[in-house]
């Protein structure tokens, strides 16, 4: 089945100049990129995107990594595109991360691990079109 999940390069990502090899390995894989964007994401977008952490230990610290500099945010469409990038990014934990992924290639801790992708079908629906409106996605 063809989906569309949402990709988060994240300020680690971007600050380390990884932003072109990740849109490369996404290309790679086959995945076709329906909009892609750069935005410097405020403390309340922030909290908003991942509500469904709020009660986490981490989610302060989250929080303000995601908003110390710009991110770069795509939608991505594919075959299983939400389970295959997924994948594709590794484990949470760049620890737990396979050789080959974007996490184990590029992330230097669980909360600083480079890129977000949806979870399941219902995250994407929710997370599309938290940043991109209907005639962004191409
Ligand atoms: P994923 O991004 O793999 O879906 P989660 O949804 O569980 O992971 O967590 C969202 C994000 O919160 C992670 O990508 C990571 O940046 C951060 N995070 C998760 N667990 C921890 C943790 N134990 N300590 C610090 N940050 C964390
Ligand atoms: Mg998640």
């Amino acid at each position: 089945m063809i989906e569309k999940t949402l990709s988060i390069i994240k300020p680690d990502g971007v600050k380390a100049g990884h932003t072109g090899k990740i849109i490369q390995i996404f290309e790679e894989k086959g995945f076709e990129i329906k909009s892609i964007k750069k935005v410097h994401l405020t403390k309340s977008q922030a909290e908003g995107f991942y509500y469904v952490h709020r009660e986490r230990p981490f989610f302060n610290s989250l929080v303000s990594f995601m908003t110390e500099g710009p991110v770069v945010l795509m939608v991505l469409s594919g075959e299983n595109a939400i389970a295959g990038n997924r994948e594709i990014m590794g484990a949470t934990n760049p620890k737990d991360a396979k050789e080959g992924t974007i996490r184990k290639m590029f992330a230097e801790s669980i909360e600083r691990n480079v890129v977000h992708g949806s979870d399941s079908p219902e995250s994407a629906r929710f997370e599309i079109p938290y940043f991109f409106n209907v005639f962004e996605i191409l």
